[in-house]
């Protein structure tokens, strides 16, 4: 079974944030007084994680990013991630982390079929990091990069979201840093999701200009890669005479929405269309409803028909202000 959209995307691509809760407060992220209310009770548990997962496989769901907030913070995340790789049909299990915690859980996760981990930094000056993050401390992050590297998991992309005058004196320095270490990196515009991403605008940085900088720091040495499309949204680029490559998210300037395959679902079961849009279905109360398997595919397949042709960050904010991406998951 293929879940179709009306606008003919196949969506194979499901984001599930596995928690509200983060130890870091980017600031483009989250609003500075954000305060997670979420009970544990709110939260799927294991048994409706696996049942939503099967469904979700049943209906072409290959790929399943866990993200959060921070999704090494979930407690029993090595169970859930043991619990969905044991899934038929999910061949693809990315997680998406801050990494403050992941020299901790490196091997763990690897072992339990994480194949590939995507890890948020937005500068290796320490006291920038930490401004940006809130309290984030760098070292913790660099030791847990190279924990996944010792562990075997691969590819291991660093994501950057870069801001005018916050860090876009650092394009060149990070993409060394990823190279130095044979990893990939992706450089990611500022979206306006909620009041934190709005206010972030005013330092948006575009993918043309961070591509001008990347071209002029390595002459001759981009190689824009063929298979983009599989790639998501990133413009990527392997870099010549190097283990890396580097890649340009434009979600603003340029934005895909027409090859988007992916869905989210929320730590409270939210399923969410369309990371622009406010479109959303509890799939949480439709389980705890006592709703048959079949009932919950029809549930799943009729919300797909509400996914929006595309993302309206320019046009309707004021639909997606209340939005956190903390709670999101990006
Ligand atoms: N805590 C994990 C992490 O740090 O990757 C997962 C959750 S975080 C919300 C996922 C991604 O969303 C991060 O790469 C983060 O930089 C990105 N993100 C959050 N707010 C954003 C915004 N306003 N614009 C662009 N990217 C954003």
């Amino acid at each position: 079974m293929k879940l179709i959209d009306p606008f003919g995307r196949n969506i194979t691509y499901l984001r599930f944030s596995v928690t509200d809760h983060c130890n870091y407060r980017c600031h483009y992220c989250r609003d500075e007084n954000h305060t997670v209310k979420t009970s544990r009770q709110q939260v799927l548990t294991y048994e409706e994680i696996v049942k939503i997962m099967r469904i979700f496989a049943e209906l072409g769901i290959i790929k399943v990013r866990l993200t959060g907030g921070e999704p090494l913070l979930r407690k029993g995340i090595v169970k859930i991630i043991r619990l969905i790789s044991g899934i038929d049909g999910i061949s693809d299990i990315p997680l998406s982390t801050n990494a403050h915690l992941l020299a901790k859980f490196a091997q763990k996760i690897q072992q339990n079929g994480v194949n590939r981990v995507n890890i948020s930094i937005d500068s290796i000056l320490p006291e920038r990091f930490e401004k940006i993050t809130r309290g984030g401390d760098l070292s913790k992050v660099i030791e847990g990069i190279d924990a996944a590297k010792q562990a075997g998991i691969k590819p291991i992309k660093l994501n950057v979201v870069v801001m005018r005058e916050v860090n876009d004196d650092e394009i060149e320095a990070l993409t060394d840093f990823a190279i130095g270490r044979k990893i990939d990196v992706r450089f990611i515009e500022t979206m306006p999701i909620g009041t934190a991403g709005i206010d972030a605008l005013d330092q948006h940085y575009s993918a043309a200009q961070i591509f001008k900088r990347l071209d002029a720091h390595l002459p001759n040495r981009l190689i824009a890669s063929k298979s983009e499309q599989s790639a998501g949204p990133a413009k990527n680029y392997s870099i010549k005479n190097s283990g890396s490559s580097v890649g340009i998210i434009s979600a603003v300037s340029n934005h895909f929405c027409s090859s988007c395959n992916r869905i989210r679902l929320t730590a409270k079961g939210r399923l969410i269309l369309c990371l622009g849009q406010a479109n959303s279905v509890s799939l949480r109360d439709a389980m705890r409803s006592g709703m048959s398997d079949d009932e919950l595919k029809s549930t799943i397949i009729k919300a797909i028909t509400n996914k929006p042709e595309k993302h309206e960050f320019s046009s309707n904010v004021d639909n997606i202000k209340a939005a956190q991406m903390v709670e999101i998951g990006g």
